[in-house]
């Protein structure tokens, strides 16, 4: 199936369905890209095990010269000193400006192998393989980036690419973990944007972590599309895509006291999400938003408690790292009802303690 990413001057293809990383060759040629010049396939130690092989036979079979370059799995590795290593490669083994860059993995390989394409030559064609369910969420947008040892995602670019080729089978070798932190980034698109969708995974949570094939193609459809609309329409993130952070603000506050490794974003963000429905009950909205908000998330195995040992203060002044007070408020995305959030800056920071409290 195919769903098109339109941003107005340009436009891109999501593939997804079985096995397209064994067709990937067939993919390049439907695009039109040259056999004269390398493609550079990035990925990690977790991922070309696993994957690599089928990508580069299906290349390698229509006739294109593969380069690979796998980094460590993780984090750590969207870093400058990575960066610089895969442009090694990229330059040792003769890229020019009509290479490709393949990202073959998670969301680490997406933005780090996608700030290549985008820096290399001053660009150069990229091809996002995401291999984690929530990759559906990093693939689509353009953001692309690495991190600086001062700040996460800092120095980056908007880069679209060529196409998205999404194989649901590759999915079936994810840990049961990254299973339900991806699943939460689709609930979220529920949440922010499609009422039925959201039922729909709630109805369908057993499949979906299941991996059912069906489910997973028609859930990260769905996902992968609500992103492109929202991104569609504010490619800069000047005001609509912000809906997109709904319940960031406290997640990346969790991930970063619980010092980046102990939640997976998909767990701190459902926290959050809670978070935020319960702000927006006690700022008047019906308490059933609370309930189906946690009950969804719940269903997927999700957290949607506060972590016991994370001290309310450490939470706020990590908030305050994230994002700017002013006079003790803070920019807020909070639930109206399932399928729609708007966008409050003035949350006081006393009605984010107590539901940090409440939520213990
Ligand atoms: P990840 O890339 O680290 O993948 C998670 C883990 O799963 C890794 O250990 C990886 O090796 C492993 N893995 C990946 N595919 C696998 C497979 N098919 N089978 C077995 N193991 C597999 O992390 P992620 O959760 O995919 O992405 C998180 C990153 O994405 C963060 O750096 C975040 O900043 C970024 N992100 C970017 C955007 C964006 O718009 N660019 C949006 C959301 C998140
Ligand atoms: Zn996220």
């Amino acid at each position: 199936r195919t769903l098109e990413v339109d941003l107005g001057d340009r436009s891109y293809p999501i593939y997804i369905g079985g096995d397209l990383l064994k067709q990937a060759g067939a993919y390049f040629e439907r695009h039109g890209l040259t056999k004269k010049s390398p493609v550079l396939i990035v990925t990690d130690k977790n991922v070309a095990p696993l994957h690599l092989h089928k990508v580069e036979a299906s290349l390698q079979a229509s006739g294109y010269r593969t380069v690979c370059h796998i980094v460590e799995a993780g984090e750590p590795s969207k870093s400058l000193a990575v960066f610089e290593q895969v442009m090694t490669t990229a330059i040792e083994n003769g890229l020019d400006r009509k290479s490709s860059v393949v990202a073959l993995g998670g969301g680490v390989v997406g933005d780090l192998a996608g700030f290549v394409a985008a820096s290399y030559m001053r660009g150069v064609t990229f091809v996002q393989m995401p291999t984690t369910i929530l990759a559906h969420d990093s693939s689509v947008g353009g953001k692309v980036a690495v991190n600086h040892r001062l700040a996460k995602n800092m120095i980056g670019a908007f880069y679209q690419p060529e196409m998205v080729l999404y194989d649901v089978n590759s999915l079936q070798t994810l840990p049961d973990r990254e299973v339900r932190a991806g699943l939460s980034e689709m609930v979220k698109h529920g949440l922010i944007w499609d009422e039925p969708f959201a039922n729909w995974c709630g109805d369908n949570c057993d499949k979906l972590l299941a991996l059912d094939a069906d489910a997973l193609e028609y859930g990260l459809i769905q996902g992968c599309g609500i992103k492109a609309k929202v991104v569609a329409t504010d490619e800069r993130e000047q005001g609509l895509r912000a809906i997109l952070n709904l319940g960031h603000t406290l997640g990346h506050a969790i991930e970063a006291t619980g010092g980046y490794g102990e939640y997976l974003h998909g767990e701190a963000i459902s926290i959050g999400m809670a978070a935020a429905a319960l702000i927006a009950v006690h700022r008047g909205r019906d308490a059933s938003l609370y309930e189906k908000t946690i009950q969804l998330l719940k269903g997927f195995g999700l957290p949607t408690a506060m972590p016991q040992h994370l001290k309310e203060e450490q939470l706020i002044s990590a908030m305050m790292h994230d994002k700017k007070f002013t006079e003790n408020k803070i920019v807020f995305v909070l639930p109206v009802r399932i399928g729609e959030v708007e966008i409050v800056s003035d949350v006081m920071l006393e009605e984010v303690r107590q539901v940090i409290a409440e939520l213990k």
